[in-house]
């Protein structure tokens, strides 16, 4: 029988109402075998996710304050779903010996991680479904990074005795047995990884969005929806911000071509975002697939004669970004110049020691400091041996009164990258926006 691994988001489940609705979408299809569960999140605006409260609650044990308070919206917040949907699981012993943990000054990847773990045990039971805990088989190594050896092994052997499983994401197991979760968002991994190892069908994704936009709402208005999407179009664009999926989710299953589904817990019909292997046919040439930018970034720009023909000065500039521990996003480079293009929250408090190593190093003609710049990247693969395409980019922006600042284009052809000043970044998106779409 095929598998599909379907995920659930915090909004999914906040509620028993929520709840319910994940039962229905579950039960329309048998092929929904292995479920993977965030913690309950927010059910309005105002409201508090669960993850928050319990790393509130591990804060408050480290400052030696109390925190029954916080866990008792916590314990209420099950208690009441679990009654709610008229389930006989008994919680109450399993939220004493997480909050007597969380006193004793468990880490704060344990609290967290219960998060999930609750609502699993809820949700195992709503659906009759196996519930296996990640613990027994996620697993990282002792530096806290995946295992996928020990993870893939793991799973494969246990979910071959359960037919159907709930599956809290989120955390796995370390070394020395302690619990250690992913990023923040990090069920999304988790998902990816079952699905990777048993070898699923598709990888549902339910959220509470339609799926990807074209661009982001707030910048254009009703953007189109993206229907389809390769791995390496949504790399281009989760990169630049547009983050409906954690963008390490994307790596387990596209070592498999398992395609991921993003669809919308609370409108099933909708079509959603299909992300698809790099390798499926190209229906629309000469199309875009979506426009996504960030704002924040400093340019560092260096000029002296020749200096391209100084051995090594590329490694040399980059030598000194390592020594401050930056990390850098683009490098363009002219016969006497060449810039970088930095993040500011790399940059932090780190520019004037930079500037001067790069004095010293290089005695530059010129070293100049451009701040407030903001990068666009326009990502399609039906960009890629497509002519024309950068004119109607660049025509558009000149229309606009934009000055592009920065040009860069991956070697994949599939993405046009801008730099503009922050001020004319959200024109610069809408200028883009209505050349290729509207
Ligand atoms: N509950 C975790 C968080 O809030 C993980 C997740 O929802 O994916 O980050």
């Amino acid at each position: 029988m095929s598998i599909k691994v379907a995920k659930f988001g915090g909004t999914s489940l906040a509620s028993a109402g929520q709840f319910r609705k994940v039962q229905e979408i579950i039960s329309a299809d048998k092929g929904r075998r292995y479920i993977i569960n965030s913690a309950p999140g927010k059910r309005h605006p105002d409201d508090q996710k669960i993850t928050d409260l319990l790393y509130l609650c591990h804060d408050r044990v480290r400052q030696g304050r109390p925190f029954d308070d916080i866990f008792t919206l916590i314990a209420n917040r099950y208690l009441e779903i679990t009654r709610e949907l008229g389930l006989s699981l008994e919680l109450r012993d399993r939220l004493v010996e997480i909050k007597t943990k969380i006193a004793a000054g468990a880490t704060a990847d344990y609290a967290a991680s219960r998060g999930e773990f609750l609502g699993g045990l809820i949700l195992a039971e709503l659906l009759g479904y196996d519930f296996v805990d990640p613990a027994e088989i996620i697993f990282f190594n002792a530096n806290g990074t995946y295992d996928p050896g020990r993870t893939g092994k793991a799973v494969a052997a246990r979910l071959a005795q359960h037919p159907r499983a709930v599956i809290p994401g989120f955390y796995g197991t370390l070394p020395d047995g302690g619990i250690k979760t992913f990023p923040r968002g990090g069920s999304d991994i988790t998902g990816a990884i079952i699905a990777r190892w048993v070898q699923a069908e598709v990888y549902e994704n339910w959220t509470d969005v339609p799926g990807f936009l074209m661009a982001d709402p707030r910048i254009v208005k009703n953007p189109k929806p993206i229907e389809k999407i390769t791995y390496r179009e949504l790399r281009e664009l989760a990169y630049m911000g547009a983050g409906v999926l954690h963008d390490e989710a994307i790596f387990p299953v596209r070592e498999t071509g398992i395609p991921v589904w993003i669809r919308n817990t609370n409108d099933p019909d909708a079509a959603g975002t299909l992300i698809v292997s790099d390798d499926e046919p190209l229906t629309q040439p000469g199309t875009i697939t979506g426009i996504a930018g960030r704002k924040d970034f400093t340019v560092i720009a260096l000029e002296k004669a020749l200096i391209h023909s100084e051995l090594g000065f590329a490694r040399r500039l980059l030598s000194i970004l390592e020594e401050h521990e930056i990390s850098f996003e683009h490098m363009p480079s002219g016969i006497d110049t060449i810039s970088v293009m930095i993040a500011d929250s790399q940059l932090d408090g780190k520019l004037e020691p930079v500037l001067e190593a790069i004095r010293e190093q290089f005695n530059p003609d010129s070293l100049e400091v451009f701040p407030n710049m903001a990068v666009i990247a326009t990502v399609g693969r039906g960009m890629a041996y497509t002519p024309g395409i950068a004119a109607r980019l660049f025509t558009a922006l000149a229309n606009a009164g934009i000055n592009v600042r920065m040009i860069d284009q991956g070697s994949s052809e599939i993405n046009i990258i801008v730099g503009v000043a922050t001020e004319d970044f959200e024109e610069s998106i809408r200028a883009i926006y209505q050349a290729f779409v509207e």
